[in-house]
């Protein structure tokens, strides 16, 4: 049987979550159908088309879904998700947001955050912050899944020619409404896609330290910016830096930890970064356990250095 992946997108392009939840799905099954849901989504559909490994594209095109509310997703995939084995979306917070949702209008169990996929019924994924790996095994007729997606590589060859298909949008539930989005913009890599990151702790102690210390080692290295919740709880760092169980997950080639000790909620966003470097006054700092490479010393001496040295 088919697999269904719900495309996440703004309506304008397929974002690359999508193509890593495809990933996912290519170890379920060999037929894959991607939902694209949104309003005038037309440029997203061409794109899911092209995906590697996609054999069709179905789109739902109307005003109720234009913003992806979670009530109007949920009733959408609901009533198609019963042709499929399995429906993945990226675990994101649009797909938590209405996955659930779409299950239990079927009666069917979600299994969340899954990081590898062992066979078409059987899944693992984190629990206790990434402490342990779970295998569970789902019975239900239809999976209902979410994808990390630092977990899975995507296939961005654009190999794929799938047919696109319409299917009829939902009317608006009624239930909520979309009133704004305030969405921030930074000029460097956006904190779950980058290849480097680099992030502050307590230990910056300011907002302005966080920006005059971090900034140019950050702009040295083309990286994103990230904060443990300590930095982000004290002001020191916006809330979308945040890395951790709470926050973002990330898994760049290389992530710099500076000032920050490494407790569980903040290894849960960032362990399986390829190479963690710390900086730590404290030898006894937990983060040393995880880290690749680590420098015992105060950061505001050695970060500049580092920075001047690159
Ligand atoms: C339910 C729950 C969810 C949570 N979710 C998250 C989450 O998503 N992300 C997250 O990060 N945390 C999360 N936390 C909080 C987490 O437990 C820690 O409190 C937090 O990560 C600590 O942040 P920190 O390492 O910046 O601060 P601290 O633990 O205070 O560490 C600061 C570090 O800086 C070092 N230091 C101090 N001065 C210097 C200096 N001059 N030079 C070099 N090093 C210095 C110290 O030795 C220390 O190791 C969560 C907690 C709970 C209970």
């Amino acid at each position: 049987m088919s697999v269904l992946v719900i495309a996440e997108h703004d309506n304008h392009q397929l974002k690359a979550a999508t193509l890593k939840t495809i990933a996912a799905a290519r170890k379920i099954s060999s037929d894959i159908h991607v939902l694209v849901a949104g309003h005038q989504c037309g440029a997203v559909a061409e794109a899911a088309a092209k995906a590697a490994g996609v054999t069709k594209v179905r789109v739902a095109d109307g005003e109720a879904l234009a913003h992806q509310l979670a009530e109007n997703m949920g009733t959408l995939i609901a009533g198609i998700a019963k042709e499929y084995e399995a429906v993945l979306a990226p675990a994101t917070t649009a797909g938590k947001n209405y996955l659930p949702r779409a299950a239990a209008l079927c009666d069917m169990a979600m299994v969340s955050d899954i990081v590898a996929v062992e066979s078409a019924d059987t899944f693992v994924r984190p629990i206790y912050a990434g402490n342990v790996l779970a295998t569970v095994k789902s019975s239900d007729a239809v999976k209902f899944v979410t994808v990390r997606t630092t977990a899975f590589d995507a296939d961005d060859s654009n190999s794929g020619s799938a047919a696109i298909e319409a299917v009829a949008a939902v009317a608006d539930s009624g239930k909520s409404r979309f009133i704004s989005a305030e969405m921030a913009k930074y000029d460097r890599p956006e904190l779950t896609a980058a290849r480097v990151v680099v992030s502050g702790g307590r230990a910056l102690a300011s907002a302005d330290n966080f920006k005059s210390v971090l900034t140019p080692l950050a702009d040295k290295l083309g990286a994103a910016l990230g904060a443990s919740r300590a930095a982000v709880d004290a002001g020191y760092a916006p809330n979308d830096y945040q890395v951790g169980q709470t926050g973002k997950v990330v898994a760049p080639d290389i992530y710099f930890a500076i000032g920050i000790s490494g407790a569980i909620q903040h290894l849960a966003g960032m362990s399986s970064s390829k190479v963690i470097v710390a900086i730590n006054k404290d030898e006894e700092a937990p983060i040393f356990q995880v880290a690749d490479y680590g420098i015992v010393g105060d950061l505001f001496t050695i970060v500049p250095e580092l920075e001047k040295a690159l």
